[in-house]
């Protein structure tokens, strides 16, 4: 493991010094000589954090074996939701206690930067005491109108649930993840990203010391193609939800389909912001540059397509190149970083391969973009970058997934429509604009499931994130409705006596 430590807390330190990380199963560690090892690193520095062992099939079958028994002999399934709520709530207390613990390790793993990891931490917490505070509140049993019987549906939960995870919002996506599975009374196996397997691991832990039984929440690292590839196939699942790319998502849901196990698929994004000429500019603009500078653009929901009103179309562009320019890329626990790395090499290739290709394909070059050099430190930095012109470009296209972002001009409220829906996804987007009514009416055409007014990026709880088309299917996550899928459901009819 490593032993740099620049900033470290003495309790990340221990963590990475425990030996190679083993994963956790059934309240225990598991993995370990023998077993196939990976390797995560900090995307900021490039050195070794950890090797981790990696699950194969039989260490996934294991997991899903222990999360089968613990819903099967724990009473963590038929604890009365009220208790289930306060167990959740001190696992959520325990999350906070360990909140700087928890960041710095998302920190380190991502390459996020260190205030935007304690704002993921919290968010989970907040999540599980989202629903654990919901769960009393939903009935057991609901009252049916049937004439001449006497009928009720049941609400229980299903079982073994199964969860995809990919690296760029680990614990927040956990937290949006499990917390309505485990308040429903079910229990879950996680597959972290290979990436980022450091805080989910270490939360596992948390979660038993925290009163969690064991055996209900289960963490196993590897491979996609392996650990991934074995969950998703696994016939022991009750539910199976995913989070990633589109294509990953079409193998877990063929998987799933074939043992029909129904599977939620929160995947990728090409969000548009419609900026309007009544918008006060400058601030439109900076809100725009911190959204694809946010996580360095690694966001499924960013606004990556920015559409301007023809009559401010010069000055937003003037505004936004500056803006840019001034973000102050560093490493991602330096206090002083607004943008920290993006997570790998690949994803580095990744974003600097689009804007080659963009520029190929007869984009114009806004802002150039590029690598960026941290002094001190071999990360995987690159600088936000702007491409303009046609929406046919495979910039203004594809999923980048970096601080790229694609201008076009447009005309009037038909045109912005229309460009905004030319794309295959439908995740989210934003529209901005002083006028209220015109403002409502476009929120409401854009194809996507979710229309942010004057604002991008947001996600009060109680209120669904989910994707159409090529960004997902299932219902979404983050509300009382998602909720509902972690009940199963039985309809009781008798006849009236
Ligand atoms: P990815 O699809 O490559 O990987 C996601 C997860 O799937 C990882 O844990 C990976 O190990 C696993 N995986 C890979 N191959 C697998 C297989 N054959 N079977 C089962 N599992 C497998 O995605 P990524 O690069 O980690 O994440 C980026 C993508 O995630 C982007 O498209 C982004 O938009 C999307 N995303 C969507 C949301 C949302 O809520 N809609 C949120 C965050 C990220």
């Amino acid at each position: 493991m490593a032993t740099s430590s620049e900033s470290r807390l003495a309790e990340v330190e221990d963590f990475l010094a425990g030996g190679t990380l083993q994963s956790f199963v059934a309240g225990r560690p598991i993995g370990g000589s023998g077993d196939p090892v990976f390797q995560t690193v900090d995307p900021g520095t490039g050195e070794l954090l950890a090797d981790v062992y990696a699950m194969d099939a039989d260490q996934v079958d294991q997991a899903v074996t222990a999360a089968r028994r613990a819903f099967e002999t724990s009473a963590w399934a038929t604890l009365a939701p009220a208790e289930r709520c306060a167990a959740l709530e001190e696992f959520a207390r325990a999350v906070e206690q360990k909140k700087n613990v928890l960041a710095q390790l998302e920190a380190i793993d991502c390459g996020k930067v260190l205030w935007q990891a304690a704002g993921d931490v919290q968010n989970l917490a907040d999540s599980l005491r989202y629903f654990a505070d919901a769960a009393p509140r939903t009935e057991p049993q609901s009252p049916l109108a049937a004439d001449g019987f006497d009928a009720y549906q049941a609400r229980l939960p299903w079982g073994p649930c199964g969860f995809i995870f990919p690296w760029n919002f680990p614990l927040l996506l956990v937290g949006w993840g499990i917390a309505p599975a485990l308040a429903a009374g079910n229990t879950v196996i996680i597959k972290p990203a290979e990436d980022t397997p450091l805080s989910t691991t270490y939360l596992a832990r948390l979660a038993v010391e925290a009163g969690i039984p064991e055996g209900v929440i289960n963490v196993i690292n590897g491979p996609g193609a392996t650990t991934g590839a074995a969950l998703a196939a696994h016939p022991g699942l009750k539910r199976m939800s995913f989070t990633g790319s589109p294509e990953v998502g079409r193998l877990v849901g063929e998987a799933c389909g074939r043992n029909l196990v129904p599977v939620k698929l929160e995947l990728g994004g090409k969000g548009a912001a419609v900026v309007f000429d009544d918008v006060d500019v400058a601030k439109t603009t900076d809100e725009l540059v911190g959204t694809i500078t946010f996580n360095t653009g690694q966001v499924c929901c960013t606004a990556s397509r920015w559409l301007v009103q023809r009559p401010i179309y010069n000055e937003f562009v003037e505004r936004a190149i500056e803006r840019m320019k001034r973000t102050r890329v560093g490493y991602q626990l330096d206090e002083s970083t607004e943008m920290g790395p993006v997570v790998n090499q690949k994803q580095r290739s990744r974003v600097l391969g689009y804007l080659q290709r963009g520029k190929q394909e007869g984009a114009e070059v806004v802002l150039e973009g590029g690598p960026a050099e941290v002094p001190g430190k071999k990360g995987f930095y690159v600088k936000p970058a702007l491409l303009a012109g046609s929406l046919e470009n495979v910039a203004a296209r594809e999923e980048i997934f970096g601080p790229v972002a694609y201008l076009a001009p447009f005309a009037d409220e038909e045109e912005a429509i229309a460009m905004t829906n030319q794309t295959d996804y439908g995740l989210a987007n934003s529209v901005w604009s002083e006028d209220a009514a015109r403002a409502d009416r476009v929120a409401r055409r854009m194809v996507a499931g979710s229309s942010w007014i004057n604002c991008h990026n947001v996600f009060p709880l109680g209120v669904p994130f989910s994707g159409v088309n090529q960004s997902g299917l299932g219902g979404g996550v983050n509300s009382l409705e998602t909720f509902e899928d972690y009940w199963r459901k039985v309809s009781v009819v008798r006849p009236l006596q």
